[in-house]
């Protein structure tokens, strides 16, 4: 069966096509991974992430959640705060108060994205204020950072259990990579004490520098520890949806599981943010004078907190806590940390598709890519194709974006329909001149005796007449006749008599150097040039031709043999004549000499 198959030849090409593309694909596959070359395809892919973000907020489609809260530190704020208080940063019960103040409008969580390092000397008792204020109320969040300083500046604290998260992790992800710390940005001890509430604040960032990730959990000591937005989000979904979490199970496909929920982590151990909006027009914000304000001078706020969750954080750029992100070029760190949250209670996070995937779907578009390219004729149609599928599949990756968050790569496709096209267009190429060298083949040559046709004869006699005359040289030419191939015809059939042709051919062929001109003139005649030859060394040669020709048996179309032999007649230029045609009629006339004279032999 298969090798019936095997024996079309149309299937035996496109196998062949189909086996050279895998290795082709193969070979490029491993030059992508070995090199440079992967970085870059990985940052431009980063890009093309970014611009589909960037498309996706100025579509103006993704809003962000009416439950979140900034309380900026804005430049208005941190004038105003520098004003009263006279130093930043400020003391510490001014938290307290904005703390207590807060909580009486029942929010859900307030969220310090700021750190409240080592006590202030001489403020013990505003510091007391802020662990009474986070003490009575369990829905105050602060955070803390992980790193790896040294040990000789900073002695790394041991964390309390209560901190940190149980997480079972089936995934591949290589926590010991970028996510292990070695050293704690701890904070105050009381704080520490007073709360379990306290999660980190890292952030991871891409080799250009653009955070477009943030890790849900970082290894410390040995154990897990959540991220201080992972901790608010779960505080959201415990008091919204009633989704209590004790512990985390990552799965084999980077999955984060709890509950009923499931959200996708990238094989870098790190959440892929989707974004809803530049700097400042994201979010809800109160600036944080106006809180002091009221709560100092008793005037009325104009907003409410009640189930809120309230971040509190710099956006002031003279407080520099800004980063790249996709969307924008300078992102408060507190709008990132917002964002993440927004993505964990909204179920937002992008998911990033396995490189397998990509793979298969790059393969399949340079296929149906090759495939049109290679079947039709017209460049249009193939480019035409190209663009338009091209175009399709990133139009199709920004929609599976927009509606259900995910990222396929769009660089390594399109690298590949191009390696595709380039392929099939060398292929093509080399299959036309190919072609080419075969059609000048049937031009030139005779079908049975495959010496060089009468027309190719004809252009060489004048080629070899004019280039003798230019460069002042000789060629000469032997007229070869069989010898009563009529009645040999006639004695053992055609069929005979064109295997003799053949081989009788073929022992010319043999019997010259390989720059003479062995031709087809008709029938069983033969025309031999020999470029720079003089008439006697023609004559030698012809002689030499006509003995091997008598000496032996040719092999019949049936099993039987039969000897010929062959006349011949030489002339040569310029003593012979001075044009094609003089020539000829001088070897025709001793060929015809010859056979005057009894045959076999070359004629004078
Ligand atoms: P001679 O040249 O010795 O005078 O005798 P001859 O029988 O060869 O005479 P002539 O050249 O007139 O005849 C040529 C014969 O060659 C005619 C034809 O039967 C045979 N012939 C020509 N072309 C082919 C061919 O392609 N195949 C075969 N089998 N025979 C051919
Ligand atoms: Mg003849
Ligand atoms: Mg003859």
């Amino acid at each position: 069966m298969f090798k019936k198959i095997f024996k079309n030849k149309v299937i035996r090409v496109y196998f062949g096509y189909g086996f050279l593309f895998f290795i082709t694909i193969a070979i490029f596959g491993l030059f992508i991974k070995t090199t440079k070359i992967n970085d870059f395809l990985t940052a431009v892919e980063n890009k093309t992430f970014d611009l589909r973000q960037s498309l996706l907020v100025s579509s103006g489609q993704k809003k962000a959640s009416n439950d979140i809260v900034l309380v900026t530190i804005d430049d208005a704020s941190y004038e105003y705060l520098l004003g009263k208080y006279g130093e930043w940063p400020v003391s510490r019960d001014v938290y307290a108060n904005l703390i207590n103040y807060i909580e009486k409008q029942k929010p859900t969580a307030i969220v310090f994205d700021l750190m409240f390092i080592k006590s202030m000397k001489s403020k013990t008792n505003a510091d007391l204020a802020l662990v009474n204020a986070i003490k009575q109320n369990n829905n105050v969040y602060t955070s803390m950072n992980f790193d790896n300083q040294s040990f000789e500046v900073r002695k790394p604290v041991k964390l309390d259990k209560k901190f940190s998260a149980k997480v079972k992790n089936d995934s591949d992800i290589d926590f010991s990579k970028d996510l292990t710390f070695t050293n704690c940005r701890s904070i105050l001890q009381q704080i520490l004490d007073a709360t379990a509430n306290v999660g980190a604040i890292n952030v991871s960032r891409s080799d250009d520098g653009i955070l477009r990730k943030v890790p849900p959990f970082m290894i410390y000591q040995g154990d897990f520890y959540p991220h201080l937005s992972f901790l608010v989000g779960l505080k959201y979904l415990e008091k919204t949806k009633n989704i209590k979490v004790n512990d985390f199970h990552i799965d084999k496909n980077n999955n984060v599981n709890f509950d009923n929920r499931s959200i996708p982590i990238d094989v870098d151990g790190g959440a892929i943010l989707n974004w809803y909006g530049p700097a400042g027009k994201t979010f809800q914000e109160v600036p944080l004078y106006k809180i002091i304000m009221a709560i100092n001078e008793k005037t009325k706020l104009d907003f409410n907190f009640k189930n809120k969750i309230v971040y509190i954080g710099t956006t002031a750029v003279s407080l520099y806590d800004t980063k790249s992100v996709p969307v924008d070029k300078l992102y408060p760190g507190v709008e990132v940390h917002a964002t993440y949250v927004n993505n964990l209670i909204d179920n937002n996070f992008i998911k990033r598709v396995p490189f397998s995937a990509d793979i298969a779907i790059s393969v399949i578009l340079s296929l149906f890519i090759g495939f049109i390219t290679l079947r039709t004729v017209s460049t249009v149609i193939a480019l035409g194709t190209t663009i338009l599928t091209t175009t399709g599949y990133v139009v199709l990756a920004y929609y599976l974006m927009k509606f259900f968050n995910l990222w396929i790569a769009i660089v390594l496709p399109l690298t590949f329909i191009l390696f595709t096209l380039i392929s099939v267009y060398v292929i093509k190429y080399i299959l036309k001149s190919r072609d080419f060298e075969h059609q000048y083949k049937l031009a030139t040559t005779d079908g049975l005796t495959d010496l060089y046709n009468h027309r190719y004869f004809q252009e060489q006699m004048i080629m070899q007449t004019e280039n003798c005359k230019r460069y002042n040289s000789n060629f000469s030419l032997i007229l070869v006749d069989i010898d009563f191939f009529k009645k040999f015809n006639d004695t053992f059939g055609h069929q005979s008599g064109d295997a003799v042709l053949r081989q009788v051919s073929q022992k010319l062929k043999k019997n010259v150097r390989s720059t003479d001109i062995v031709c087809r003139y008709g029938g069983e005649e033969m025309g031999i040039i020999l470029p720079n030859s003089d008439k006697k060394e023609a004559t030698i040669t012809a002689q030499k031709i006509c003995r091997t020709i008598a000496e032996k048996p040719f092999k019949l179309a049936s099993d039987k043999e039969g000897t010929v032999t062959i006349s011949l007649g030489v002339s040569t230029y310029p003593e012979d004549g001075q044009t094609p045609s003089e020539i000829i009629a001088k070897a025709d006339k001793r060929l015809y000499f010859a056979k005057e004279n009894g045959r076999n032999q070359v004629g004078v």
